[in-house]
């Protein structure tokens, strides 16, 4: 097997001269190896890189470029959905200037073809790590000899295994500076050893090499003869990866979109994630749970007997079942699960913390739905393991916390399937890719929370009131006047006997929100809770006026879609900072600019203005009374 390897140019010449067909065959199904190598610069990751890159260019050194080329195209096809996703997701930054740096380098030897994720091993680029680590079948953990284990091999080896990668291999390098000593290898082992079993990792692959001398990389070492395990590239090119087990499970595949060219022909195209389909097997289509078989599996290359894990097909089924895109088809009788809440591992990515109750796009699979995270149950410090409490997640955090979405997805624990239990959150304002994160599992009160549906509906609440439900949602500056204007607004709406009702920001932090404070997360949170009790108020048939604040437009944003449409109304008081620092009429500015009070909006905190409100209020030129005339007129024209 080796000898291949070691003698690659004769081999491979030979081949292209006696069999030009066979060689093209032996190449076109060879099967791809993606790893991430993680070590810092000191420990030799570039020179084992180089090394390899050598040793396996004088095989095909012509035919790099194309391959290369090949390279990127599976790429952008994606082997895996979630590699898909992160990509995409980083190609849109990429457009706005924001870039997580991971280089990929292509390589292949007479087995396999490889990619090679490289990435920073500092701690601050953690993110990079995962996004390299979260598209690898392998991981390889260097040691250099002199040191040991440090704290940045513990660091990667957790990552690594949080990424779900199984196979690890401890490279102890720089073996020619500690005199080719099987006692110092023999110490790291057992070092690391004891730690990878206390993060739950239950095998690696140890070997011992130098990266710089070539020993043990693609020949064995004499100077090893006490080594008797693999070279590194016969292990790299033999070890077993996940698309061999993946065939094993159970059927997955996410509908990426529905093939209706014409009225006879209705399929459901995607890549299959897991198992294997043939034509006659019984699916289950999820969320919605219907049943059916499937009568067609279709490819550009004609109709297939079967099809398995890795390959994009358009399946066809007997009965006319309602499928869309997001969508899972499943096998019948193990389908996976489906939920609203979980528990879920979060590695923070983006430069702004996140902000719990924040609504966030999730993307799991093909589906995108609304999510928001919860403070965090702790926050995992990468160098030592230990939990530590955490309000949130700054840029390279990894914390615990639960999620809830604002509808069902299909999902596995993601320690059984990448695709369907790993997931990205895009920020729903500026598109940036935010966070990547896994879930566990999911929480056993939402499956026994249901909605109760009563009698006496939203429709007849508001019938008996005469009036059709509506929030006025004021937002702008402390000092704006919005308080004076909604008040002022509620004594019209009560004098035409509309039932009302006025949330004014002062007072719900003195009883519901008491528990929060001013910064950014409790500012989302507060937001959020007054949206939720704005929305019952409205189910209770209310024109309900709310003045606070809300800075931020996501949380405005998110109240907007908790209403039933048109029942929003966006209502910008827009003062002016000047004009409201020089009213000053609670003294609040005063105690801001001389530094007494901490994160007040318009000084040392942000305030986004509404870029489209249904009512703009120009405080400078209207008096209350006029503003309020003119709010209420178009409320009830
Ligand atoms: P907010 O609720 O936005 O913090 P308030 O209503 O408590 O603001 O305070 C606004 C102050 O500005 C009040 O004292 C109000 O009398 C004064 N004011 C002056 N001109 C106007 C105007 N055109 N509209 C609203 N308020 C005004």
């Amino acid at each position: 097997m080796t000898d291949l390897v070691t003698d690659p140019i004769y081999k491979t010449d030979a081949l292209i001269a006696e069999d030009i067909d066979a060689y093209l065959d032996v190449h076109q199904h060879k099967t791809m190896l993606r790893f991430i190598t993680c070590g810092s610069v000191d420990d030799g990751k570039s020179t084992l890189i180089g090394r390899l890159l050598y040793d396996s260019k004088m095989i095909f050194e012509d035919q790099l470029e194309a391959l290369q080329a090949d390279s990127k195209r599976v790429g952008t096809q994606g082997q895996e959905i979630d590699f898909a996703l992160l990509v995409d997701g980083l190609a849109a930054e990429r457009e706005q200037g924001i870039t997580i740096d991971v280089a990929y380098r292509f390589f292949t030897t007479e087995k396999r073809k490889f990619i090679v994720a490289d990435t920073p091993g500092h701690e601050q680029y953690t993110r990079n790590m995962v996004t390299g680590a979260s598209t690898a079948d392998l991981a390889v953990i260097l040691i250099d000899a002199r040191k040991g284990v440090l704290v940045q091999t513990r660091r990667h080896s957790y990552l690594a295994h949080l990424i779900g990668i199984k196979n690890i291999v401890l490279a102890i390098n720089k073996m020619d500076l500690v005199d080719y000593d099987q006692s110092v290898y023999d110490a790291i082992l057992k070092d690391y050893t004891a730690f990878a079993h206390s993060i739950g990792i239950t095998s690696f692959t140890p070997i011992p090499i130098s990266g710089f001398k070539g020993d043990n990389i693609t020949a064995h070492s004499e100077h090893t003869p006490w080594y008797t395990g693999p070279t590194l590239m016969a292990h790299l090119e033999t070890v077993e990866v996940d698309q061999v087990s993946d065939q094993e499970k159970p059927l997955r595949m996410a509908v990426q979109w529905v093939n209706r060219p014409n009225l006879d022909f209705r399929g459901f195209s995607g890549q299959i994630a897991a198992g294997v389909v043939r034509v006659g097997d019984a699916v289950r289509v999820l969320p919605s749970g219907k049943t059916s078989t499937v009568s067609r599996i279709v490819t550009l290359d004609g109709d297939l007997e079967q099809a398995v894990a890795g390959q994009s097909v358009t399946l066809c089924f007997a009965d006319e079942v309602d499928c869309s895109r997001g969508d899972v088809i499943a096998a019948s009788d193990s389908p996976p699960q489906v939920a609203d809440q979980f528990e879920t591992t979060i590695v923070w990515m983006a430069d702004e913390e996140m902000l719990p109750g924040r609504a966030y796009w999730l993307k799991i699979g093909t589906q995108t739905v609304s999510a928001t995270v919860q403070q965090p149950k702790y926050q995992i410090n990468v160098n030592t393991m230990e939990q530590l409490a955490a309000k949130t997640l700054d840029l390279n955090a990894i914390g615990v916390a639960n999620l809830s979405t604002d509808r069902q997805i299909v999902f596995e624990p993601y320690a059984q399937n990448r695709t369907l239990g790993g997931f990205i959150l895009i920020d729903k304002i500026t598109n940036a890719t935010v966070a990547a994160g896994m879930l566990h599992f999911s929480l056993r009160r939402a499956q026994n929370v249901h909605w109760q549906a009563t009698d006496v509906s939203r429709e007849h609440h508001a019938l008996m009131k005469h009036q059709k439900p509506a929030v006025l949602w004021f937002t702008g500056l402390s000092g704006a006047g919005k308080s004076t204007i909604a008040n002022l607004v509620e004594k019209r709406l009560a004098r035409m006997n509309r039932h009302t009702f006025l949330l004014d920001g002062d007072n719900v932090r003195h009883g519901l929100n008491k528990d929060l404070g001013f910064t950014d997360a409790d500012r989302v949170e507060n937001i959020r809770r007054v949206g939720e009790v704005a929305k019952l108020m409205t189910d209770a048939g209310l024109i309900v006026i709310t003045a606070f604040i809300s800075p931020f437009r996501s949380e405005r944003e998110m109240v907007r879609q908790m209403m039933q449409p048109g029942e929003f109304i966006e209502v910008h008081i827009d003062t002016p900072l000047a004009d409201a620092e020089a009213r000053d009429v609670k003294g609040l500015y005063k105690k801001a600019r001389s530094g007494q009070l901490k994160n007040f909006t318009g000084i040392d905190s942000p305030y986004e203005a509404p870029l489209d409100p249904e009512i703009r209020i120009d405080t400078a030129g209207m008096t209350p009374d006029e503003a309020a005339d003119a709010i209420v007129a178009r409320l009830i024209p």
